[in-house]
């Protein structure tokens, strides 16, 4: 059976430590020792731990085929290559893997001590355990609440009665948007100043940031292979500064018609329909300040009386409004929940 060494394994790997806990020899070594040499008794993987720096023994040609088995029968580490335990000779086919210790890592230059097993099992006792499966009660509570908040917009947008409304007043508004030429100040990259503008400043400033490749940061990390061996590996990332980009930048002004004010007239069926007077106020004129209409709009609603005997109003066409006389019947829906008049489902009665 052919078997690939990870890249880099046959040259930083070192040997786990052990602790023989019958006899309580320190320091064993994970791959050299697998009984204690002192009393006999075999070596349990949970146990093996990083040695520091200066006690690091080094293996020659680490030929690494995996993780250890530990035989179902009696604890025994094996060799992942086995597929009978060397101590009682069960079959290795069900064996689970040896328990790796977590990787540790170290900066640049920074050394590493022993490390503490009771510590790591300390940490490992302390850490939360994951929840236990299935939805937790609260996250289900507010899905329902959802579901039933959704239900009650649904059921308030869509639940309608139909009745008959009559038309119990008419009112009609109309605007006249204007607008005057004033400075507006503006700032772009100096290629694109618009024709017009005047009154240019020109700077020579920042305006963005490169991010350029600084060097990298590495940090040395330690990998349990789990037969006994660690290995070394260089961690390295890319840093970056970022360095200012300078160009030119042109603040200036352009005359501009910019909204001012807007002027309003409106009334009833009572008052004709007319625009707001524009009177003198309005400059005609393009100099700075003039005045001219930017726009206009205008707006006829019927009013009705809801089922609470309140007034309320809905927009239509001028024509509808128009032929519309009061008194007029029409269909409407209303919302079941909050007693509110579709204007869209307004029909008028005809004959
Ligand atoms: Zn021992
Ligand atoms: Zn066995």
């Amino acid at each position: 059976m052919q078997v690939n060494p990870r890249p880099g394994a046959s040259d930083n790997v070192y040997e786990m430590l052990w602790d023989c806990e019958f006899c309580g020899t320190k320091k064993l070594l994970g791959k050299t020792h697998r009984f204690c040499p002192n009393c006999g008794a075999q070596q349990d993987p949970k146990a093996r731990y990083f040695p520091s720096d200066e006690e690091k023994v080094a293996v020659k040609d680490h030929v690494y085929v995996g993780v250890d088995k530990m035989c179902p029968a009696c604890q025994t580490p094996n060799a992942a290559l086995a597929q009978f335990c060397t101590n009682c000779g069960s079959p290795l086919d069900k064996a689970a893997a040896a328990t790796l210790a977590p990787e540790r890592q170290a900066a640049e230059g920074q050394s590493l001590g022993t490390e503490s097993l009771k510590d790591r099992q300390q940490a490992a006792l302390t850490k939360p355990k994951p929840k236990a499966k299935g939805f937790p009660l609260a996250l289900v509570l507010v899905v329902i609440a959802l579901l039933a908040g959704v239900g009650f917009c649904l059921y308030t947008a869509f639940s309608v009665e139909t009745t008959t409304v009559s038309v119990a007043g008419f009112r009609w508004e109309r605007q006249v948007s204007l607008e005057a030429l004033q400075p507006v100040p503006g700032s772009s990259s100096c290629d694109l100043v618009p024709l017009d503008a005047y009154g240019i400043n020109r700077r020579y400033e920042v305006v963005g940031y490169n991010s350029v490749p600084d060097g990298q940061r590495c940090e040395r990390v330690q990998i349990d292979q789990g037969d006994g061996t660690f290995r070394e590996e260089n961690r390295c990332e890319t840093t970056y500064r970022s360095e200012p980009v300078y160009g030119y930048v042109c603040s200036y002004l352009v005359n501009r018609w910019m909204p001012t004010r807007n002027l309003e007239s409106g009334g009833d069926k009572s008052t004709p329909v007319t625009w707001p007077a524009e009177n003198q106020s309005v400059l005609r004129c393009d100099l700075l300040g003039c005045e001219r209409v930017g726009g206009r709009s205008e707006r006829y609603f019927l009013q009705f009386r809801d089922p609470q005997n309140e007034l309320v109003e809905c927009p239509v066409d001028r024509a509808l409004w128009d032929e519309t006389s009061i008194e007029r019947g029409f269909t409407a829906e209303f919302g079941t929940v909050f007693r509110d008049l579709r204007c869209s489902s307004l029909e008028p009665i005809s004959g």
